[in-house]
């Protein structure tokens, strides 16, 4: 990693008159490039750098090295499912095929991008028991706020337009309030209760004919699994409000159990966390919504419908209108067709499990170091709250920090906001025993440095090209200009 002699800017590898290419001598025919009018051209070359081929790809490569991701090492960051993306996504998404299509090309010329969008749209409903989907919205916050527009036009349908409130737990995601206020939508919130799930005694006196939806996300932020859906559901729908499930993350219910079921009416699902495409970057995602049966004519356009030929439909006077510049993110669509049929309908069954097997096996082993504010079976994330001996002083940022050095990308902290040092840790189906395993001993060994030298904790990381940063200072007086 960072090594000296390949330099941190390619400008201290310059040598005059050194060279990485050679190129055939240019062809302008009668042309010269005295024929550029002066205004344009140089009055003196370019300063760029001049280097070897080599001394380049030496640069370049340790530069990439540098970065972290989930193919270079265990990335177990809370609420956001980075998992491993098996590599056939991306050499499939890349075939020129596909990357070379054009949204403005006849319908005729691109059956075959309509029959990816039609067969992940059948996929995500079997998978989830929604009767239709939309792969229109670009990502997970775009899905609630198309989800919550299909729910007002519902309602405007039903010349019900006094229903104004949106119901979202505390311990919901920030989009969740963000996409209610977006639509024109007012926010309620409700508690959760002392395990950490929605409190349904709280919940009662918030029902009313002025209630256009409440938001559920399931598993919760603390990955836990909410067990009163059935009752929250049955008086959500008795006050004629709709259930809305967010499903960005989905790992632990793959094949294990569908929102539909459980009686939700619309639903958001991340592609870009559940169902493969690389998003650590944030990049292209894509949040397909869901509506059950009876609400498709809801759905925004341009809709894929499945006929003989691939086709799109006319919108019906009800939808929502469009919500997208085209179809959506086809290449992110893409990747998540080939990834459950990678799998298929058998192995996709063990997503689930897999997900809460390896959540709960972490858990158990470090709890006895690790405070754990609800001890209870998790899904496919938990969330502890710090060391549990307080005396030492170290932080969940120094056992952040600390991680850094054993090789690993911290966990998600200091969320949820529900404690103090939240450390909130998912591994994703996708790990070995083996790298588990490592994990929980270097979890194990920081907690024991905490009791012996917390120093080396408190001015963690020591094996990175940056130490620890002033978070404050970096922030609001950052010192973006290089000195070698
Ligand atoms: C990530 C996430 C979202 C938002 O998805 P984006 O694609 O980042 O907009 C919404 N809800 C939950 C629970 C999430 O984890």
């Amino acid at each position: 990693m960072n090594n000296r002699l390949y330099g941190n800017l390619i400008f201290e590898l310059s040598k005059a008159g050194r060279k990485g290419y050679s190129l055939p001598k240019a062809d302008y025919g009668a042309y010269t490039t005295k024929d550029i009018p002066g205004m344009l051209r140089r009055e003196a070359d370019a300063e760029l750098p001049e280097c070897d081929e080599l001394t380049v790809v030496r640069h370049y490569t340790n530069l990439s090295n540098n970065n972290f991701g989930v193919n270079s090492g265990f990335y177990p960051l809370g609420s956001c499912t980075m998992k491993y993306n098996p590599v056939i996504n991306e050499e499939i998404a890349a075939m020129p095929a596909f990357t070379q299509l054009h949204p403005l090309q006849p319908i005729a010329t691109v059956q075959g991008a309509l029959e990816v969008y039609s067969g992940l749209q059948k996929a995500l409903c079997a998978l989830t028991g929604m009767g239709e989907f939309t792969l229109n919205p670009y990502a997970g916050a775009h899905g609630e706020l198309v989800g919550l527009m299909a729910i007002r036009a519902y309602h405007e349908h039903n010349g019900e337009t006094q229903r104004t409130k949106v119901i979202v737990p505390d311990s919901a995601h920030g989009t969740n309030p963000a996409s209610a206020a977006i639509c024109g939508l007012e926010i309620v919130e409700v508690k959760s209760d002392a395990d950490g799930l929605v409190d349904v005694e709280a919940l009662k006196p918030l029902l009313g004919d002025d209630v256009a939806a409440m938001m559920m996300t399931n598993p919760n932020t603390l990955g836990l699994f909410e067990r009163s859906i059935p009752e929250i559901t049955a008086m959500v729908h008795a006050c004629g409000g709709l259930m809305y499930y967010d499903g960005a993350n989905l790992n632990p219910m793959l094949g294990v159990s569908r929102p539909a079921d459980m009686g939700f009416d619309v639903m958001h699902i991340n592609l870009h966390k559940t169902f493969s495409t690389p998003h650590g970057g944030g990049g292209p995602g894509s949040g397909p919504v869901g509506v059950r049966k009876g609400m498709e004519q809801f759905l925004p356009s341009p809709h894929v419908a499945a006929a003989e030929s691939f086709a799109t439909e006319e919108a019906p006077a009800t939808s929502l209108g469009q919500i997208s510049a085209f179809y959506g993110n086809f290449l992110v669509a893409l990747r998540a067709y080939v990834y459950i049929l990678t799998l298929g309908r058998e192995n996709i069954k063990h997503v689930g499990p897999l997900a809460t097997l390896n959540a709960n096996y972490i858990k158990e082993q470090l709890k006895d170091l690790y405070e754990l504010p609800i001890d209870t079976v998790c899904k496919h994330e938990f969330v502890f709250d710090g060391l549990r001996d307080k005396s030492t002083g170290v932080t969940t940022m120094d056992i952040a920090k600390r991680l850094l050095d054993y090789g690993y990308h911290a966990p998600t902290i200091y969320f949820p906001l529900l404690f103090h040092e939240s450390l909130m840790i998912e591994p994703t189906e996708t790990e070995s025993k083996e790298t588990i395993d490592e994990f929980i001993s270097v979890m194990r060994k920081i907690a024991e440095e905490a009791a012996t030298e917390p120093e080396t904790l408190k001015t963690a990381p020591h094996n990175t090209p940056i130490g620890r940063v002033d978070d404050v200072l970096a922030a609001k007086n950052p010192v973006l200009t290089y000195k070698g």
